[in-house]
């Protein structure tokens, strides 16, 4: 028994590339919604030219970091999380992204999280709190020393995907 056991071990420990044990620069914060997350890869990539790159997928995705509202005490416990990672691999960029329809897009594109806590809240009014939600973790200290870019993931009445930059600190300096 125990030799089948190592055999059905060996098949599935293939070799799937050598380990890199540099650290990454940046980390990307986004919704844990697997649909969007594909769009989000290339984004990175060929937007922002970032290869590699730590993840905090959270349902809400930068919004569960924003410090106003009900949820104070999860945006406290993401927030911290997202510290860790910024002081241990001593990151110097941070992505911040949001989801949803465009103003005219589709409502099944609607972020889950926002609908869980804005129950019956149409498109623009979920659109109206990601706003406040940036400016509110563009606030937060975290970010001082830190190139930071806020993006927001849209799906078009067509059914396409793009990404409306809303903030970017490598071209502004300003504080919204
Ligand atoms: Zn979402």
């Amino acid at each position: 028994m125990q030799h089948q056991s190592d055999e059905h071990r060996a098949a599935v420990s293939t070799k799937l590339m050598s380990w890199d044990s540099s650290l990454p620069k940046a980390l990307v914060v986004a919704c844990s919604d697997g649909r969007i997350h594909a769009a989000i890869e290339l984004f990175i990539q060929n937007d922002l030219h970032i290869d590699r790159y730590d993840r905090m997928y959270v349902p809400g995705g930068a919004g569960a970091l924003a410090p106003s509202g009900a949820e104070f005490a999860r945006a406290h416990q993401h927030h911290r999380e997202c510290r860790f990672l910024i002081e241990a691999h001593e990151l110097d960029t941070v992505v911040l992204l949001f989801h949803g329809p465009s103003s005219d897009g589709p409502s099944d594109a609607l972020c889950g999280d926002y609908c869980r806590k804005f129950p019956g809240a149409s498109g623009t009014e979920i659109r109206r709190a990601q706003d406040q939600d940036l400016h509110d973790v563009l606030r937060l200290g975290t970010w001082r020393e830190m190139r930071i870019v806020v993006a927001r993931y849209e799906v078009t009445k067509d059914g396409d995907v793009r990404f409306i930059t809303l903030h970017d600190s490598a071209e502004h300096n300003d504080d919204t």
